[in-house]
């Protein structure tokens, strides 16, 4: 604890000689590890972590959306004490992390699997990421009955691994030569041992399917299809979990849905970097000779996320959109979170720089998805029911057809945008050529059940999107 004013007056938490934990009243719902060095060697002389108040806000909403269906203690809010607790000392020990020179490690979640996660020993002893500098979060893959705790994490492989890397004396007096073949020992365990990997912002990280934030688990497909089995169970507690008064409405039952459908889209997100995926692989010490730094990601398992994708994602399991939640909150809410799902499900896997990175892979003669093939399978799945007689009109549908339409004029306008960054380069002529072509396609399919659902909503709805695809194909000046 800090000393009171009248054992020492002149104590200040910003006098560097100090090193501490605070607590800082502040809106901000985050959290800091942040280090003073010395210039000359490096070296980490003081060290905070600063802990923002409404970090327990963000906290709260994580464990809920994530735990809610496997922790008995987690299963109404506000969340208890001792819960909160554990969440505190979860996020302080990613921030010492930080204090000791950590950088964040986005591929430790990749170093588990689902049989792992699920294994209460295992869980015990390393927790679901290798690292806890990972943005890994809370066990949201183990069921009900694996009696697994969904946060009981310590330092993981990787922290120790880098710790040791970073810090270790060696004996006697060793020249910087001897001292880096020394430290590249201790690298090399890189090479065998998957759970000491890193990377967060490298390179290679836009199309790696297994550097994620907020996942957990080697196959983000399965691990997303538990995560919803668990949703399931949190949204039909619902409204048991959260409490209605009357100057508030049912405000914490809105965020509390929100953030369960926040939680899921995320983790579709997860599945969708498998389209275009090419692998990075940056271990210090690979040898020069055999080196292969990029490695396209299987075309199986990028098949096996499309399939996911539209069987989870376009065709909504019917209870996500659940009656006795909107009429507590409003209807029009769905329309706000139903797109947090679409973006991820339709919008993330047929992302420009996804999409050219099959352009590119197949141009180099890999066995990849076939770009237009893929492209066509969201387009079946979203508009397969307009030329039927009985054309679908729910929400999630139209919102479905909009979303798609609007993509593709959004990706026809990239042919003369500026590109934003590096980091999203402009698209290829290739990509813009086939999107062309889709939205050509589709023009047409629309212009035709316009005429066959001629006079009603349906066929209205259609001829709009015909006509806002004919304006993106042709802008006018
Ligand atoms: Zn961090």
């Amino acid at each position: 604890m800090a000393p009171t004013v009248e054992e020492n007056p002149d104590w200040d938490p910003e006098d560097a000689r100090f090193s501490v934990v605070r607590w800082i009243p502040s809106g901000i719902p985050n959290a800091q590890g942040p280090h003073v060095a010395d210039p000359r060697s490096g070296e980490i002389i003081e060290a905070d972590v600063r802990m923002y108040h409404n970090v327990i806000k963000l906290l709260e909403g994580w464990y809920f959306a994530q735990a809610g269906a496997t922790d008995p203690r987690a299963k109404k809010l506000p969340l208890p004490n001792d819960v909160m607790s554990d969440l505190v000392r979860f996020v302080v020990a990613h921030e010492v992390g930080h204090s000791t020179g950590l950088h964040h490690n986005f591929i430790g979640n990749n170093s588990y699997s689902i049989e792992q996660l699920r294994d209460p020993k295992f869980v015990k002893e390393f927790g679901v990421s290798s690292s806890i500098m990972d943005y890994a979060r809370f066990n949201y893959v183990m069921q009900p009955d694996d009696g697994v705790s969904p946060i009981d994490y310590d330092p993981g492989p990787y922290d120790k691994f880098a710790i040791e890397w970073g810090y270790k004396e060696f004996a006697g007096d060793k020249s910087p030569k001897e001292e880096a073949e020394l430290l590249n020992k201790i690298a090399d365990r890189q090479l065998t041992d998957k759970r000491l990997r890193w990377d967060a912002y490298s390179k290679g990280s836009a199309l790696d399917p297994r550097i994620l934030t907020e996942a957990i688990g080697e196959d983000p497909v399965e691990a997303t299809r538990l995560g919803q089995k668990n949703k399931q169970r949190i949204l039909a507690n619902l409204i048991d979990a959260t409490s209605f008064e009357p100057s508030k409405g049912y405000d914490e039952l809105d965020s509390a849905y929100r953030t369960v459908v926040q939680q899921h889209a995320r983790e579709l997100g997860h599945v969708a970097k498998a389209v275009g995926g090419v692998m990075y692989r940056n271990e210090l010490t690979q040898a020069h000779k055999d080196k292969q730094v990029f490695v396209p990601y299987a075309k199986e398992k990028q098949e096996r996320a499309v399939d996911f994708l539209i069987e989870n994602g376009v065709n909504l399991p019917a209870f996500w959109i659940d009656e006795k939640i909107f009429k507590r909150i409003g209807y029009n809410k769905f329309e706000q979170y139903g797109n947090y799902i679409i973006r991820q499900a339709i919008g993330a896997p047929l992302a420009a720089h996804r999409l050219d990175s099959l352009i590119k892979l197949q141009a180099a003669g890999h066995d990849v998805l076939d770009p237009v093939k893929t492209v066509n399978k969201f387009v079946d799945a979203i508009y397969g029911d307009i030329k039927s007689r009985g054309a679908q009109s729910d929400q999630y549908r139209i919102m479905l057809q909009d979303y798609f339409v609007n993509k593709l004029v959004k990706d026809l306008a990239l042919a003369n945008a500026k590109p934003k960054s590096s980091r999203s380069p402009k698209p290829s002529a290739t990509f813009i050529a086939m999107t062309r072509g889709t939205a050509t396609d589709l023009k047409m399919k629309l212009e035709a059940a316009s005429n066959k659902h001629y006079g009603t909503l349906a066929g209205y709805r259609y001829a709009g999107l015909a006509a806002k695809l004919a304006e993106g194909l042709e802008p006018r000046k």
